[in-house]
């Protein structure tokens, strides 16, 4: 039996799973055409179900930083799925990973695991909440934080796609307007005055989820200040730059040192993990401890911890300055291919990120300009284009590439290649 092509399986898909997939940007809806279904990936690459390889920016949105089927995380996980998959018990590998983690950040002293970076932050606003004994949050228009309730205004990525503008609207249907009734949602990169309602001030310390927006000097800084002046707390959500930027992520990078953190991506080893944590002051407030409740059945997964701690094992600052040089290869590469064609387009790169924004001008600050860029509508051309030469770049414009440790001069030069082929035909 020949195996399943993509299109058969994307209409078997249709039929079982709402739109097909299990998260919507993995739809194509905003670059049209329907997805190629991925058979298996190593290092760099995937290969799709018919046997299309391609050259994998996308990298599960960061969850894969030293490229796919690593052997060492391989082996790690398949040693530990034989000593038995969840107990409901505390075991070694927890204590080890949450060491690590605690260990990699300044100012970090406690963590909890949990399953996703959604968990994470969802947790992480509640301990916030009953700690403060405030009710009022801040977050960024263009901010993504996973998909909770109260977090899900002004949230960029995914959602972004029909966003609404202003503050405390909810992005989705089923989303009461009590739920984001304390939620205020701010434009990145300006920093604003607070008041003595406000629990917990929730920010990316880049933002990965409205393309690639670098904090502007003085930004962290001055939510810092103003977190302290009212007695706010800060969190800084790690999903994407925690282990990806530095060994202390972006609180090592920016020296601003936040109250929270959540984490998620990167610490899993490409398996189902997020965290949060604080100061152990704050953290004491937690169950059993403390009185803000928060749980999980599969917590602290001993897959998950073993994969995550071979992955963190690896990154050094040797690795950190590799994954920053290849970025700095692709940016260049590609801005260099684009600059020949004429075509107006930035690639911004922040630490080891690289985003694609069409337009000239000055580059995005914020979501409103950021928008304006997308609004262009020339994304999809890009993307289908530099997928037709073996490309995979996510298929949304507000996301960002994540060049691997498994990308090498040579990955990176073949994707340079295509996009001088791909800006030839955009011009
Ligand atoms: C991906 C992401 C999340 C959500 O993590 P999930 O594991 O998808 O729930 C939260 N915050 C940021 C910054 C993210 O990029």
């Amino acid at each position: 039996m020949s195996p399943p092509t993509n299109e058969e399986l994307q209409r078997r898909a249709l039929a079982h799973i709402p739109g097909g997939v299990n998260s919507p940007v993995r739809a194509f809806r905003s670059v049209g055409g329907s997805p190629y279904f991925v058979a298996r990936g190593r290092g760099s690459r995937v290969w799709d179900v018919e046997g299309n390889e391609y050259i994998d920016f996308v990298q599960s949105y960061g969850a894969s930083i030293l490229g796919h089927a690593d052997p060492q995380v391989v082996e790690s996980i398949s040693r530990a799925a034989a000593l038995g998959s969840t107990f409901g018990a505390p075991t070694e590998g927890e204590v080890v990973l949450a060491e690590m983690i605690c260990e990699r950040v300044p100012g970090l002293d406690q963590v909890r695991l949990v399953s996703s970076g959604t968990e994470a932050a969802m947790s992480a606003i509640r301990l916030a909440r009953g700690f403060t004994g405030r009710d009022r949050i801040v977050k960024f228009n263009g901010n993504y934080h996973g998909h909770s309730d109260s977090l899900l205004a002004g949230a960029g990525s995914g959602v972004a796609e029909g966003a609404l503008m202003g503050s405390a609207r909810p992005d989705s249907a089923g989303v009461t307007a009590g739920a984001v009734a304390d939620t205020t949602v701010l434009g990145y990169n300006s920093v604003p005055e607070l008041d003595e309602t406000v629990a917990v001030v929730c920010v990316e310390p880049v933002g990965a989820n409205m393309g690639l927006v670098a904090p502007r000097p003085g930004f962290l800084e001055g939510l810092r200040s103003e977190c302290d002046r009212v007695g706010a707390l800060l969190l800084f959500d790690e999903v994407i730059t925690g282990f990806r930027f530095a060994v202390g992520g972006a609180t090592e990078m920016f020296g601003v040192t936040p109250d929270l953190w959540c984490f998620g991506k990167v610490i899993g080893g490409g398996l189902p993990v997020g965290a949060f944590g604080g100061r152990a002051d704050v953290m004491a407030h937690l169950a059993p401890q403390g009185d803000v409740y928060q749980a999980g059945t599969l917590s602290g997964n001993p897959l998950a911890t073993a994969a995550g701690a071979t992955v963190l094992a690896r990154l050094d600052r040797a690795a950190y300055e590799r994954l920053e040089g290849t970025a700095e290869r692709l940016a260049a590469g590609l801005s260099e291919a684009f600059a020949a064609s004429g075509v107006p387009v930035r690639f911004p790169r922040v630490g080891p990120l690289v985003g694609v924004f069409f337009g000239d001008g000055p580059l995005p600050v914020d979501f409103g300009t950021a928008a304006e860029s997308v609004a262009l509508g020339r994304y999809p051309e890009f993307f289908h284009g530099m997928l037709d030469a073996g490309i995979a770049l996510a298929p949304g414009p507000y996301e960002v590439m994540f060049p691997s440790l498994s990308h090498g001069a040579a990955e990176i030069d073949s994707t340079v290649e295509a996009a001088a082929r791909v800006a030839a035909a955009m011009a």
